[in-house]
């Protein structure tokens, strides 16, 4: 699928489901894809953008945002303490914030950096003991928590289990959003991003079908 191609089809599926135009975003998830891919969404007028991992990032946004500088860059994949300077430095959200000691490493490094990244909170909506996130029976106890630390948190994301339906989580994120006030729902990818918006996603995580299929990392 083209760019335009999945601009339409989210287009299609805010229609469907009754929501208003441009209120499901789309992120065109760069990692690991050859440069001059990434420059030709760009040159397309595309602007947002999403990278799982920092080191990543640093080496390839700085140059880009120079040229385009209206570009934002979301972090979606998992954030180690020690890198948590850099990545507030780099990224305009952090849709991976997924245990309190990161929340109070972000706190801290807020008041030192006098700002923050908008942050979403990542939600383990399968229980899969090898994927990060709160777990869903936590989830209203952390919100809270990082709130109480005044970080500027928007919203939920998830990435469901491979192998189960995943409307099932996509509803369960919305439900635990709604519940605490949240706005943003970070979830829905190439496979999935049409029932994502149905269920209420603001912004949706597209790599592979806007880029071809990733070069596996050597
Ligand atoms: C890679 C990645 C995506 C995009 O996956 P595609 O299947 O290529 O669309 C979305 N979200 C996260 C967290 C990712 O790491």
């Amino acid at each position: 699928m083209s760019l335009s191609e999945i601009t339409q089809a989210i287009a299609k599926a805010e229609t469907k489901a009754g929501r208003m135009q441009g209120s499901a975003r789309l992120i065109a998830v760069s990692k690991v894809q050859p440069l001059e891919r990434v420059e030709a969404v760009l040159e397309e007028g595309h602007r947002l953008f999403g990278e799982n991992r920092v080191q990543e990032a640093a080496g390839k946004w700085p140059a880009f945002k120079e040229r385009f500088p209206d570009v934002s860059v979301h972090l979606i994949g998992p954030l180690q303490s020690n890198k948590a300077r850099q990545a507030m430095e780099l990224f305009d959200a952090i849709h991976s914030l997924d245990r309190p000691k990161l929340a109070k490493t972000i706190a801290r490094l807020a008041q030192e950096l006098g700002h923050c990244p908008d942050l979403l909170i990542q939600v383990n909506t399968g229980e899969e003991p090898q994927k990060a996130g709160i777990l869903p029976a936590e989830a209203d106890a952390f919100i809270a928590e990082a709130k109480a630390m005044d970080l500027p948190i928007k919203g939920l994301m998830c990435i469901p289990p491979v192998e189960e339906e995943p409307s099932l989580h996509f509803a369960l994120l919305a439900k635990l959003a709604a519940r605490n006030g949240l706005a943003e729902l970070s979830m829905g990818m190439s496979s999935d991003f049409e029932s994502a918006v149905a269920l209420g996603a603001t912004y949706v995580r597209v790599g592979s079908a806007i880029f071809g299929a990733r070069v596996p990392v050597a």
